[in-house]
């Protein structure tokens, strides 16, 4: 059934399935907690149970999974379930002035530039909760990163998800409730998901046949997440292909970074993350009080590095001088 795959968000699963069964559900849901834990996959799985053609599954709170309602959620095709991310809006972007070839190739040009939820895109998908359900089942309308959403986006969306239209549900997803509107918190039911432990990181690596070297080592500096676990695994490589530790070390891991700068920033902050995760575990098992101290401050400088990285300076020199400020302090990684 398709709310046992999602793992270890037992919690959030049977409120939602509780809602399938009772049908009271709220006009509008607000998933939170951390990325790539399973928000996405739940708001998913909970409009195919809402549209599921299966009564009996639908009885039981869940969705069948092979009906036409299940498969063409599952493909993104259904008429009724909208999912709003960063790609949806890219290709609304891309459509403007692209039609043949190339196509591709823009769209994921597009995609890495996006950094918020616009207010076309909102009104776009409003327009759409407007439409009365084809399916004779229910609306759904989901929107990814709500975090991003700023003034005139939010305030679009705000009357919209007040009062929805019966059978009507949107789904709000964020990694940060904390940096959304007061008055769109207000208006959704909050829903928390928790980080996954490393044994269902590992599991979903499997399942999903991600192509990662080592799942136990990814699964160590996941934090949590399953996307946390296949950005630890480029930046792993990253290291390990630079010769991490050896002299030549922080040169050769800031040159193998991206050309794209966009996409080098997202390499350096993963390896940064990686290498600060390693110096919190060496710094709680130091043996004594200098080599804790040692650690703790290399800790705090490399907070710093990764809050330069998030403004206009070069991320491979950022990197580099944060390799090399690891001078002498025998860091294990692997
Ligand atoms: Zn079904």
């Amino acid at each position: 059934m398709p709310f046992s795959d999602i793992l270890g968000q037992e919690k959030a699963s049977s409120y939602l399935q509780k809602l399938v069964r009772s049908q009271k559900v709220p006009g509008a849901l607000l998933f939170y907690g951390p990325d790539g834990v399973g928000k996405g996959l739940a708001a998913r799985e909970f409009a195919k149970a809402l549209n599921c053609q299966n009564p009996a599954a639908r009885q039981m709170g869940d969705a069948c999974g092979v009906c036409a309602a299940c498969q063409a959620v599952a493909k993104g095709t259904h008429p009724d379930v909208t999912f709003v991310d960063f790609l949806y809006q890219a290709r609304l972007e891309v459509k403007k002035d692209f039609s043949s070839k190339g196509y591709e190739e823009e769209l994921e040009k597009e995609v890495a530039k996006q950094q918020h939820i616009g207010v076309d895109t909102i009104r776009d998908v409003t327009a759409k909760s407007q439409q009365k359900a084809v399916g004779g089942g229910w609306k759904v309308l989901i929107v990814d990163a709500a975090q991003t959403m700023q003034g005139a986006a939010a305030n679009a969306l705000l009357k919209f998800i007040e009062e929805p239209p019966a059978r009507t549900l949107w789904i709000l997803i964020t990694n940060k409730r904390s940096a959304m509107l007061r008055t769109i918190l207000s208006r959704c039911q909050p829903l928390a998901f928790a980080p996954l432990s490393q044994e269902n990181v590992k599991q979903v690596l499997a399942d999903t046949g991600a192509d990662v070297p080592d799942a136990d080592l990814c699964a160590r500096y996941s934090a949590g997440s399953v996307s946390g676990a296949l950005k630890a695994a480029q930046a792993l490589e990253l290291l390990q292909s630079g010769g991490f530790g050896t002299p030549q070390g922080p040169v050769s891991v800031a040159a193998g970074l991206s050309r794209t700068l966009v996409t080098a920033r997202q390499e350096a902050q993963a390896v940064l993350d990686v290498l600060i995760m390693a110096l919190h575990r060496a710094w709680t098992s130091a043996p004594d009080e200098a080599k804790q101290r040692a650690f703790q401050t290399a800790l705090k400088r490399f907070e710093s590095y990764k809050r330069s990285i998030g403004r206009n300076v070069s991320p491979a020199l950022v990197l580099e001088t944060a390799l090399m400020s690891l001078d002498g302090l025998d860091l294990r990684i692997f």
